[in-house]
């Protein structure tokens, strides 16, 4: 599960149509990155896909469903943020069996979930430490734990990596496209990084002022880009 459409999606803040006309289908299981210049608006589209916007016009399903007006809790689908979005005074198995407490889920159910995703994601020494005593990583990892243990229908991350050091977000891409291959789920990540783009996606999706320029695979968009825009900010040979 983890299939999404979206359907002449407009998304309008006052007079400013900062997306247009979006049509796009994500396929189950699929890796796609939403990459683009800075403004061009990859976040309100990850936004408007995990509800945490209000789409203007347009239609959203996932899996099947009109999910267009489902409130974000409702989509079955796990933002991940930065690490700093984790509560500092709160132990890891805490942070990341958060989602669970909310959910009303039993202390023991809360626990196996916690431990199963501690395992993937290497953190199974680190549970009783606050996230002040953690490595960049690891917190990174903690977030991506409470995205985990929720077992979404999709990942959707923005920028998780922007606030490492350049060899550490070299290590958690390898890590991200390592859980995407174990886990199997959609995942949508957001980058305005051309070399995330070509090295961790199966689909990418250019944007440029709130217009798709083209999705297609990390080859295709290197050996046929639809247009300048796409060869010069691929950098492919075009
Ligand atoms: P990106 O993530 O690609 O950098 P964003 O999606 O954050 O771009 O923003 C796209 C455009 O929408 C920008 O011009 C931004 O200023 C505008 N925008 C985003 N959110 C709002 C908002 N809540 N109100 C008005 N304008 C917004
Ligand atoms: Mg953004």
């Amino acid at each position: 599960m983890g299939k999404i459409t979206l359907q002449h999606v407009n998304k309008s803040f006052g007079e400013v149509a900062v997306i247009p006309d979006i049509n796009l289908q994500i396929e189950d299981g699929e890796f796609v990155v939403f990459v683009g210049p800075s403004g061009c608006g990859k976040s309100t589209l990850l936004r408007l896909i995990a509800g945490l916007e209000d789409v203007t016009a347009g239609r959203i399903d996932i899996d099947g469903t009109d999910a267009t007006h489902l409130p974000p809790a409702r989509r079955g689908l796990a933002m991940v943020f930065q690490s700093y979005a984790l509560y500092p005074h709160m132990t890891v198995r805490k942070n990341i069996a958060f989602p669970l407490k909310m959910a009303g889920l039993s202390e023991e159910e809360q626990e196996k979930k916690v431990q199963h995703a501690a395992r993937i994601l290497n953190l199974s020494n680190y549970l009783d430490r606050r996230p002040g005593q953690l490595s960049g990583g690891q917190r990174q990892r903690v977030a991506i734990g409470r995205a985990i243990v929720r077992e979404p229908a999709a990942f959707l991350f923005d920028e998780p990596l922007s606030n490492l050091d350049a060899a550490l977000r070299v290590t958690m891409r390898q890590e991200i496209t390592e859980l995407h291959q174990s886990l199997k789920t959609t995942m949508i990540y957001v980058t305005h990084d051309q070399v995330e783009a070509m090295t961790m996606a199966d689909k990418i999706v250019v944007l440029n002022a709130g217009n798709i320029e083209q999705v297609g695979s990390p080859l295709d968009l290197y050996h046929r880009p639809a247009n300048l825009f796409v060869a010069g900010f691929i950098g492919s040979p075009r």
